[in-house]
């Protein structure tokens, strides 16, 4: 019954085989760079490419400084205490995300808030995170938002770019600064997507992007921090190359810092991998466009890029008429050797997360039931 969409994928990828849901592409200086960094030696965290990848990622996304990282989830978790999360703090957040954006929270000892999303960007929803603060906070003498429920500082709040489709980051940021909240962007799915013209991540206090073997680029596994805050840079370089005080010989640490520096060797895939990000992008907006076309004669409808924003469609993905529908062709395509995934489980259902406080989950309980990601990987 969705021999159609079936046919239609593999005519893409030009394959009867097995097609996976997003494949890293090595087309460029890949195996040239990761080499260079075999024969120097320096495989490890000290190293050209760390820095250079550093500042292509800077440069791309229009942000001061960027400070490289093992994955995505280290890049939050430093992302999060860089603005001063801890025990004692709430971080607001969206219930439809990958499990790292609320890992991420809790790595920091501090307590997630689930706030609902919007249909038409599948992020945070600024009209929900609005009324949610109206109505459980309280700003303290000393300007802080304090959650009228459980007496505890609301410190930051995480906006999520899904599937690399840039949510209302603006009009969040606004909200969150006349609430006394930082904004970290959870923006690893969205390299290369812009708002009204300036790219996601850029528009918190911090951003962060990720570079697992599934994202439009890849080093591997790998991570980047973003900000414009020449202090807080200087702090995640340190708190992530283990807090060590620079010496001739001695061995000084300050603090309790992490081992989270990206190595050299997955740098230099990542240099390659930047060298060809245009390109990826533009192919990923090509794919999608012929998604748009064929699904517009369909039942299912194709997730569009939102209203003000340039998305780099990282993975593609349709809305099915119900659960039951969902199933449906979940079951079909996948027996039928193209790899296609509902979407996340919500955060605010999984065990360790029960007990989370929410707003109200409509739309993100709707999108729960029917939202399925198709292949994705460049077609170059
Ligand atoms: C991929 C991803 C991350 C980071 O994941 P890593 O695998 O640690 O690089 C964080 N948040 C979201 C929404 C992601 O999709």
């Amino acid at each position: 019954m969705y021999k159609n969409v079936v046919d239609f994928i593999q005519e893409l990828y030009k394959t009867k085989e097995f097609i996976a849901l997003h494949e890293p592409r090595f087309i460029g200086n890949e195996k040239k760079y990761v080499n260079e960094t075999i024969d120097s030696t320096f495989v490890s965290s000290v190293g050209k490419f760390v820095t250079q990848f550093e500042e292509m990622v800077a440069e791309y996304v229009g942000s001061k400084y960027a400070v490289a990282t093992s994955n995505g989830t280290s890049a939050l978790h430093i992302g999060l205490k860089l603005v001063g999360v801890d025990e004692y703090c709430e971080v607001i957040t969206q219930p439809l995300t990958f499990i790292a954006t609320a890992n991420a929270i809790s790595y920091c000892n501090a307590e997630p808030i689930f706030v609902d999303v919007d249909k038409e960007t599948l992020g945070l929803s600024p009209q929900k995170l609005k009324a949610f603060l109206e109505e459980f906070t309280t700003m303290d003498e000393s300007g802080n938002c304090i959650n009228k429920s459980t007496n505890k500082i609301i410190k930051a709040c995480v906006p999520m770019h899904t599937f690399g489709h840039p949510c209302k980051i603006d009009e969040i940021v606004k909200i969150c600064e006349s609430y006394n909240i930082a904004v970290v962007e959870d923006s690893a799915e969205s390299l290369g997507s812009y708002y009204k013209g300036k790219h996601t991540g850029t528009f918190g206090k911090v951003g962060i992007f990720s570079f697992n073997g599934n994202k439009i680029i890849t080093t591997g596994g790998g991570g980047m921090i973003v900000t414009d805050d020449e202090e807080l840079a200087k702090r995640a370089k340190h708190i992530t190359t283990t807090a060590k005080v620079p010496h001739p010989y001695e061995y000084i640490h300050d603090e309790v810092g992490y081992n989270y520096r990206l190595t050299n060797l997955a740098a230099a895939l990542g240099v390659a991998q930047m060298e060809n990000l245009a390109l990826f992008i533009e192919k990923q907006r090509e794919l999608a466009s012929k998604y748009n076309d064929f699904f517009k004669n369909s039942d299912l409808e194709f997730i569009k890029e939102p209203k003000n924003s340039t998305s780099n469609y990282w993975l593609n993905a349709v809305i099915l008429k119900d659960k039951e529908e969902r199933d449906v062709f979940l079951k079909y395509t996948n027996e039928n050797g193209i790899m296609t995934r509902c979407v996340w489980q919500l955060m605010n259902k999984l065990e360790m997360f029960k007990n989370a406080q929410t707003g109200n989950l409509e739309n993100s309980l709707w999108l729960e039931d029917r939202v399925v990601n198709i292949s994705s990987s460049v077609v170059l």
